[in-house]
């Protein structure tokens, strides 16, 4: 019987040596010493031992028990120690290798023009407000004096959303919800994302446009020519040279397109302005008293400008970029040309 206890004590220190993980240990620990182990069957057979090994026999049990719990604990340990050390070496952080630098962006260059507009407005007194992008029908056409099965609305193809749900085509709008809200005088500049389904080097299905409105009393084509010309100054340069061309818009009357000098031959003719020496700027206008009627203003009281422009034609004529595509890949290679 006592050759018994030294078989399992051997088996039992083999197996633990064999055990590497921390489920392995207490196996082995379950096999010999839990409620129906093998040392516990041992010792629960004691009666049928000759009584005078008796004394001997629960002695070599109880130190076999002893001894075992003693080396699972001191393997349970290692193991831990050993897994804690693999975890350490594999997260090892090498301080003396060069950090990763991320490069640092750059403000696009529409942003750029966009934010220098509002600036420059700004110093005129005109507030930035904003409005919704899906824009319904009325405020985008009817409440601009363009109704529907009006031929104005050729000029301007649109996505629509639902029958009386458009995604805005210009930034328009805007003007007329603030118009519908707070009485004169107003001096509004409306920046933001426009859509059209056009889709070519100068035309993209979403652009950007700004839009300016002055109403007050007393407001005459003067003070429109002279916030506009003092505008393109400060985009272009003090020596921009300008013209206004009648032109029509449902919403304006009169109306006048703004050319500045072309800024790449200055004026001899290029392939930029297409040879004429001019380049389409803004369109402007006197507010047509329509759209006052529409809002609830006194065309006989009140008078007022407004003008728009495209954000992506002024950064691609200010930075001298041939498809207005290239401002929408964002390649940080071009972008950081500006
Ligand atoms: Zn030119």
């Amino acid at each position: 019987m006592i050759s018994d206890i030294l078989q399992l004590e051997k088996s039992a220190l083999g197996e633990l040596a064999e055990a590497k993980t921390q489920e392995s240990i207490l196996a082995v620990r379950t096999k010999y010493l839990g409620r129906k182990g093998l040392l516990t069957g041992l010792l629960r057979n004691i009666a049928q031992v000759p009584a005078d090994e008796k004394p001997l026999f629960g002695k070599r049990c109880n130190e076999v028990k002893e001894l075992l719990e003693e080396k699972i604990e001191e393997a349970l340990k290692l193991q831990a120690q050993g897994k804690k050390e693999a975890i350490l070496a594999k997260e090892k952080i090498d301080v003396t290798l060069p950090g990763r630098s991320i490069p640092p962006g750059r403000v696009h260059p529409v942003i750029q023009i966009r934010r220098e507009i509002c600036e420059i407005f700004a110093t005129f007194g005109f507030s930035v407000v904003e409005g919704p992008e899906v824009e319904l029908d009325y405020y985008n056409f009817e409440a601009l004096n363009i109704p529907k099965d009006h031929p104005a609305r050729d000029m301007q193809d649109t996505f629509y959303i639902e029958d009386n749900m458009v995604l805005r085509t210009h930034t328009s709008p805007v003007q007329v919800r603030i118009m519908e809200k707070v009485r004169p005088p107003v001096r509004i500049l409306s920046p933001g994302r426009v859509y059209r389904p056009d889709s070519d080097v100068s035309h993209t299905p979403m652009f950007h446009q700004i839009e300016g409105l002055l109403v007050d009393r007393g407001i005459s084509f003067a003070d429109l020519k002279g916030i506009l010309t003092a505008f393109l100054k400060k985009v272009f340069g003090s020596d921009t040279i300008l013209r206004f061309r009648p032109s029509f818009f449902p919403f304006t009357e009169p109306s006048a397109e703004v050319d500045i000098r072309c800024v790449m031959c200055r004026g001899k003719g290029c392939r930029v302005c297409g040879q004429s020496g001019w380049l389409e700027i803004l369109g402007s206008g006197m507010v047509d008293p329509a759209v006052f009627k529409n809002v609830g203003y006194d065309a006989e009281i009140y008078s007022g400008f407004a003008f728009g422009l495209g954000l992506e034609r002024i950064a691609m004529l200010k930075y001298g970029i041939s498809d207005i595509r290239l401002l929408f890949e964002n390649d940080i290679r071009f972008l950081k040309q500006f």
